[in-house]
């Protein structure tokens, strides 16, 4: 009996690594074969432009009243002097007097339109770390290697090398099928409202319907992606959704030397500590299970086995993507308490605690699945859960399709003007301009065509933003080339 017992434990063991190794062996490549194509040599004064775009203090600060028009204002003649053929050549509006929006006409009406975007506006710099900058954040300051700067990498990189593609091509007499559109917002970073969502508005209110579009997000990563060599070159199919709420206690308060057993501040600690000991589950399916089917077949043979068989090593590849904190965030709806206030003196117990939750959200959870989880998890009724009035909310993105024409032009440039780089889908944890336009295109991508490590992506919103000379002329001829295979067919 026990003979046979252990036999039908070897035979099983002996089927499921036959089936595990069956699985590896079949894994596919889902790069494509393209070849290619030479860089075109760039004239130096696209650098100097790219400089002068920094010293533009384009800022979006929370509060509105902050906000110094005139930087714009002299940014959009510099672009229209430096850009004369794209000024003249092109429909330009502005919408909200401070976004720039352009056309470009195609000879084929019966093909949809492509949009191309970026946003004028940086974050603000942290006065107290000028220190930490190698160049002061407005000089645009060229060095050997670098442009220095705020807006060098999130993202007049884009802005710029948008502008130089479509100078270049206009320059040669280039003539596209497709008709495009270029959209440059003004308030990116404090959500668009004023400007990418009006451009939406108009196109939505003119009945114009996007055959796809392209905004930041992604890059290309080096030494990022665990498991895998060479750098990926992420292309954002999604953007996860955006939500805060808020959390009040509310007590009667009194004197501290006769308090009851709990306050209002334990009882809110004990809130906050409940959310973040319950997080919401990993997933690796969708968005993430779409990466990993792109990058699963490029990586070493124990990887590569594990993500080609996820039916088993599910908890493996969890467990060990999820030491790190980007990687962890892609696979579930992530939670950070972000601000917490209670209490005005020492020896007076506080009438009201309050805490400020931030969630990203991810595609398949909803805002109001949110509230009534969080509300479960804190399972306290003297705990309020509310949406906090500052912020509407936004809800995780719809998933762009991986099969379509355009998610094959968009790998097609990459691998053509980056032939180092495997192309994977993924899913971006930030948050984006291309959020609102959702009602004019099915497809929309997030990618920017800059290398990053894990070094420059702490420089993104933070000090010592700078951007590789190099790579800078190498995201120029990969728009002229996206556009020229978007646009002529
Ligand atoms: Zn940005």
């Amino acid at each position: 009996m026990i003979k046979k017992l252990i036999l039908l434990l070897v035979c099983g063991i002996v089927l499921l690594l036959g089936i595990v190794l069956g699985r590896t062996l079949m894994v596919k490549s889902k790069q494509l074969e393209v070849s290619a194509i030479p860089h075109i040599d760039l004239d130096e004064v696209v650098v100097s432009r790219f400089s002068e775009a920094i010293t533009y203090k384009t800022i979006s600060w929370q509060d509105p009243s902050k906000m110094d028009s005139s930087e714009f204002f002299t940014f959009h003649d510099f672009l229209a002097e430096e850009f004369p053929l794209m000024d003249s050549l092109l429909e330009k509006q502005y919408i909200n007097e401070l976004t720039i929006l352009y056309k470009w006409q195609g000879t084929d009406n019966g093909l949809k339109p492509v949009l191309f975007m970026a946003h004028q506006d940086v974050v603000p710099v942290d006065s107290a770390k000028l220190d930490l900058w190698e160049a002061p954040p407005f000089s645009g300051e060229v060095s050997e290697e670098y442009i220095h700067g705020r807006g060098t990498q999130d993202v007049k990189c884009q802005l710029m090398a948008l502008h130089e593609a479509a100078e270049c091509l206009l320059a040669k007499g280039y003539q596209p099928k497709r008709t495009m559109y270029f959209s440059f917002g003004h308030d990116e970073e404090i959500g668009g409202a004023e400007g990418a969502k009006k451009v939406a508005e108009y196109l939505e209110g003119n009945n114009i319907e996007l055959e796809f579009l392209v905004d930041e997000g992604g890059t290309v990563l080096s030494g990022v992606v665990p498991g895998v060599s060479q750098p990926v070159a992420v292309v954002g199919t999604a953007e996860k959704g955006y939500v805060t709420f808020e959390l009040v206690v509310n007590d009667k308060g009194g004197h501290s030397s006769m308090p009851p057993k709990e306050t209002a501040i334990g009882i809110l600690s004990n809130a906050v500590a409940r959310l973040e000991a319950n997080p919401y589950p990993m997933t690796i399916t969708g968005v993430t299970g779409q990466l990993f089917d792109y990058i699963g077949p490029e990586m070493s043979f124990p990887m590569k086995m594990a993500m080609a068989n996820r039916w088993l090593f599910k908890r493996l590849v969890i467990n060990e993507l999820s030491k790190g904190n980007s990687a962890r965030a892609t696979m579930h709806t992530t939670t950070a308490p972000t601000i917490i206030h209670a209490g005005t003196k020492e020896n007076v117990l506080p009438t009201t605690a309050k805490a400020i939750v931030n969630h990203r959200i991810l595609p398949g959870h909803t805002i109001e699945y949110l509230l009534q989880r969080d509300r479960e998890v804190i399972d306290d009724e003297r705990v309020e859960v509310k949406k906090h009035t500052m912020h509407e909310g936004t809800e995780a993105s719809p998933v762009a399709d991986i099969n379509s024409e355009s998610f094959k032009i968009l790998q097609t440039t990459i691998s053509e003007v980056f032939p180092d780089v495997i192309v994977a889908p993924f899913l971006d944890v930030g948050g984006t301009d291309s959020k609102h336009f959702h009602g004019v295109a099915k497809n929309v991508y997030r990618f920017q065509p800059i290398r990053m490590d894990s070094e420059a992506l702490q420089r993104i919103h933070g000090n010592n933003e700078k951007h590789g000379i190099d790579n800078y002329k190498e995201s120029i001829n990969f728009f002229i080339r996206l556009i020229e295979n978007s646009t002529s067919r």
